[in-house]
């Protein structure tokens, strides 16, 4: 009897060939779709299957869902693994693949439906005992209302897309004379963005860190965490380093905070890996909302814990195996990502273009997750990531010791990366000491008036 499960890869890139190397390490076979501008990329000739699915443009290709299904069709695979970005939080799609007869490797529709509601999403979660950031999710009426709900609020404010992601629709209000503009502005980029106005307003907290929780859930109201990240290096709203687990929080902090967290995901039967992401601010957690898929930044958990994420998405969806118990997920050491991108490290505008030479950094705990080589064109049309270094170590001097030696074994030669900058981030002395937050990297290490 031949039991072998097929999945197909919806996505392209660095979270493309660790979902490849996840299932092939599983014994599964793999179909993996690639739009006419990504036939070079190095996962399609290690898949069984390599099919295309349209011209460059994203929303020919790797948003076509009626190609994507049919190609999972004409592979005839078990199940579609979306990855992140594209269509992993989309709930329609999601429907779509199980009405198709595929398991879309992630929660149930209904779940991302939820979560992609922002506002939704910080009810819910309020009512399951989360903590939330405070703020205002009601309608907006008029200047004179919304006026007086900012003021209970208290200034300053940031105003949001309900249907957010990336960064973007999002302003920051400092004067009631800004509000009614700031709030028409969020609309207009929202609805250009993701189709819909609807926004809400949070209290605009100065200087947080990013601290988010890992969990995993077996959709049948059993679930676990596996620590913490620390996010709070950003640019643009963008995680630029990662870091697990989350230090410089009390034990007893932490610990509520992942109880909580792993409370809600049961009581959501929550299907697979999730993130809850949170605000951290003098000794307190905000939630701000919750990810329904696997996270760039998954790696991190992956390197402190021992667990294979991906390997655990695809088993769970796949084979119906649970295997975590968590008093057997520990920490061990300190793990840190550096996402590497394509563009120029002072305007940070990108540098599509062909990679002349590369050298890869090496050593004990140090990883690199790439489809990068050699005469490899980096495309014009996708994200800026082309690879991610990661190191593990004993604490997190010694992480910060190692990715310095990492960054500086790395060559990428023939388009401008951002691998100099990480260098001046990770011998930051404010960065060691572990004094920075959200805004840190704007405010104190580039001058970035784009
Ligand atoms: P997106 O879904 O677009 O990524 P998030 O809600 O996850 O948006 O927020 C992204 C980032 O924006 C956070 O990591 C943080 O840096 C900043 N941010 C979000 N909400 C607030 C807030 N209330 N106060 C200060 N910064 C915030």
């Amino acid at each position: 009897m031949n039991n072998t499960k097929k999945i197909l890869i919806a996505n392209r890139g660095v979270i493309a060939i660790r979902a490849l190397r996840a299932a092939k390490e599983l014994g599964y076979q793999v179909a993996s779709v690639y739009s006419t501008a990504d036939k070079n990329l190095k996962h399609l000739k290690l898949s069984d299957e390599a099919i295309c699915i349209g011209p460059p443009d994203s929303k020919d290709s790797y948003l076509n869902e009626a190609a994507i299904i049919s190609a999972a069709e004409l592979a005839n695979v078990d199940g579609i693994y979306p990855g992140y970005g594209f269509l992993s939080e989309n709930a329609e799609f999601a429907e779509k693949c199980k009405n198709s007869g595929f398991k879309f490797i992630g929660p149930s529709h209904e779940i991302i439906s939820l979560m992609g509601d922002k506002i939704q999403a910080k009810n819910l979660m309020r009512q399951l005992g989360v903590p939330v950031v405070p703020g205002y999710e009601g309608p907006v009426e008029s200047k004179e209302q919304i006026e007086d709900e900012v003021k209970k609020v208290g200034l300053p404010v940031i105003i949001k897309a309900a249907a957010g992601g990336g960064g973007r629709g999002m302003r920051i209000v400092r004067e009631l004379s800004e509000l009614w503009d700031a709030i028409e502005d969020a609309k207009s980029e929202a609805n250009a963005a993701f189709g819909s106005d609807l926004v809400f307003i949070e209290r605009y907290l100065e200087k947080p860190r990013h601290v988010e929780i890992q969990v995993f859930g077996d959709g049948r109201g059993n679930a676990v965490h596996l620590f913490s990240r620390d996010c709070s290096l950003q640019r643009k709203y963008q995680k630029v380093i990662e870091e697990a687990p989350a230090i410089n929080i009390p034990d007893e902090k932490i610990n509520e905070i992942y109880q909580i967290s792993v409370n809600a995901c049961c009581e959501l039967n929550y299907e697979g890996a999730g993130t809850l992401e949170f605000l951290y601010e003098n000794g307190e957690f905000f939630f701000i909302e919750m990810n329904t898929r696997i996270q760039v930044e998954h790696t991190v958990t992956e390197m402190i814990t021992g667990v294979d994420l991906v390997q655990a998405q695809l088993e769970l969806a796949m084979n119906d195996v649970y295997n975590f118990d968590q008093s057997k997920i520990k920490i061990n050491g300190h793990a840190m990502q550096c996402r590497i991108n394509a563009e120029d490290p002072n305007s940070f505008v990108p540098s599509p273009g062909r990679i002349m030479q590369i050298h890869r950094p090496g050593g004990y705990h140090v990883r690199f997750e790439s489809q990068i080589y050699s005469g490899y064109d980096v495309p014009a049309y996708y994200d800026s990531l082309i690879a991610e270094i990661i190191v593990k170590d004993l604490n997190r001097d010694r992480v910060l010791n190692k990715m310095k030696m990492a960054l500086d074994e790395t060559v990428i030669e023939g388009i401008k990366t951002n691998v100099d900058l990480h260098r001046r981030l990770v011998t930051n002395d404010d960065f060691r000491e572990y004094r920075h937050y959200i805004k840190f990297l704007e405010e104190k290490m580039v001058n970035d008036d784009e």
